[in-house]
């Protein structure tokens, strides 16, 4: 309902729900077609906007890009190009669906809409173990995302471990050893599940030992961050410590279906069922694409592909229902604002503006730290961690509504790691307010906007 007029919202032709490379790529076709897709990119409950690829660093087999691209670029490529032909995204989860009735209804926490077709493109999300500890040494050495928190201090020369025996804990095996002292990877069986290419770039790796038939059992550490894993070799039963700094977990996705429990039918473990060769569902009318669909391939180029089916499907679709509402766009350039894509160059003496809201690097810190009475929001980001990516636009534009009260500071860890370090940051995204020098508030991970929001407001009164 639009609360201005209380006349119900229009129905949308088309709603995607997740922005990964199906749902990109599902958008970029239907807007394509003049469908003007509404998609909803998602923010938290199953992954990040943009969808896993944010959290990696190389991507080398997407074709067209012969040398190779950074996860995040990529996805903001495919963005880019789906707001160039006009779709419109809010970067919100989804709550609620309604498939039982007609047009569907879908729901988040800002607002519902309406639409006569619907595709799902809510991908998978990384498993936790539920291991003893695990909850308390979470970001406290444990973590999900090698390439997103590897490079933070607390891992620096230090003894990690990773659990998994697939592709993406060999990458991340391999990642650490950029940082670490030594890397373990522990493997539940006797056999690495890792293609034959990734298993041979460990081995190789002096750096790395694999743990065989090793399971991970307790974590244990002083109370403020981990400081091992007990194991125990599931043939003989013998349980040992491995003391290590961190934890990273790559033990694979399982699909982000919840919502659809109940609605659609889902295998038995909760991939959507599309027809063979299609990316239609068990309701006409809702498609799926990606991950959420596929337990066999899971790459970027199949969900792309299959995310094009869904598209083209939809259209055809809401055509033979006479459901077609076409948008046609004048002048695609003007959805289309390129984004600045390189790191903004850490402010220098030659170049502090005191007055500046933005303001990025040591140097800065420093002298606002203590010239400024000011407001200070430190954010600690890594140029490898897709989090940060996303959330650079969310921050900036709150950043602006308090310009002139606050500073916002920009620390890459990777290039001020001291200063990381003195600040305890044990990943990335990290926010940390001082006010009047003190250190009032820390926000780990990525907060909705209303969150950061809401804290300014509260140490500026
Ligand atoms: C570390 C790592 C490295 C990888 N490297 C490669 C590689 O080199 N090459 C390759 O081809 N593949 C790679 N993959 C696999 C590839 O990332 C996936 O196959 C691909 O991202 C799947 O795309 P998707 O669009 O189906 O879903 P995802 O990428 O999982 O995206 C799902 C989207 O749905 C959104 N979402 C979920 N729930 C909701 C909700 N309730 N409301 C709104 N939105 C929601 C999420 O925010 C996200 O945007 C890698 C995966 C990982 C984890």
């Amino acid at each position: 309902m639009d609360s201005t007029t209380n006349t119900p919202n229009p129905i949308e032709n088309v709603v995607i729900i997740g922005s990964g490379p199906a749902g990109y790529t599902a958008a970029i076709y239907a807007a394509r077609a003049n469908l003007k897709p509404f998609m909803f990119e998602g923010f938290q409950a199953g992954g990040l906007p943009g969808g896993q690829l944010m959290t990696t660093t190389e991507v080398e087999n997407f074709p067209g890009f012969p040398e190779g691209l950074q996860g995040p670029e990529l996805m903001q490529r495919m963005k880019d190009q789906a707001i160039r032909w006009g779709t419109e995204m809010v970067t919100e989860d989804v709550t609620h669906v309604d498939l039982n009735q007609r047009p569907f209804v879908i729901t988040s926490a800002e607002r519902q809409v309406r639409a006569n077709s619907v595709i799902i493109a809510t991908g998978a999300t990384a498993k936790r173990l539920g291991l003893p500890g695990e909850t308390e040494y979470w970001t406290k050495g444990i973590s999900a995302c090698a390439i997103c928190d590897g490079a933070t201090p607390i891992f620096r020369d230090g003894e990690l471990i990773v659990i998994g025996g697939g592709d993406s804990a060999a990458e991340e095996a391999v990642y650490l050893t950029k940082y670490a002292s030594h890397v373990h990877l522990l493997i539940r069986t006797e056999k690495m599940r890792a293609s034959k290419a990734m298993q041979d770039r460990v081995l190789a790796n002096p750096k790395v030992t694999v743990h065989r038939n090793t399971v991970g059992v307790e974590v244990y550490g002083d109370g403020n961050l981990m400081q091992g894993l007990v194991v125990k070799d599931t043939v003989t039963g013998e349980e040992r410590k491995i003391p290590a700094k961190g934890l990273f977990y790559a033990i694979g996705h399982k699909p982000n279906t919840e919502l659809f429990q109940g609605q659609l039918d889902l295998d038995e473990v909760g991939y959507v069922i599309t027809h063979p060769g299609k990316a239609e569902t068990s309701l006409a009318g809702v498609f799926a694409a990606g991950d959420v669909q596929d337990h066999e391939y899971r790459q970027a180029i199949t969900a792309a592909g299959s995310g094009c089916m869904a598209a083209l499907e939809a259209e055809r679709w809401l055509s033979a229902h006479d459901l077609i509402q076409e948008f046609h766009q004048a002048n695609p350039e003007a959805h289309y604002e390129v984004e600045v894509k390189e790191a903004t160059p850490a402010t220098t003496e030659a170049t502090f503006d005191p007055e500046a809201t933005k303001q990025y690097g040591g140097y800065a810190l420093r002298k606002l730290f203590h010239d400024s009475d000011r407001l200070l929001m430190v954010k600690y980001v890594s140029p490898t961690c897709g989090p940060c990516h996303t959330l650079k636009p969310i921050l900036d534009r709150v950043a602006d509504e308090f310009a002139g009260k606050m500073h916002l500071i920009e620390i890459d860890i990777t290039v001020d790691s001291n200063i990381a370090q003195q600040a305890g940051v044990t990943s990335t995204p990290t926010i940390q307010l001082f006010k009047d020098k003190e250190l009032v508030e820390q926000l780990v991970g990525m907060k909705p906007k209303s969150k950061y929001r809401e804290t300014i407001q509260h140490y500026l009164s």
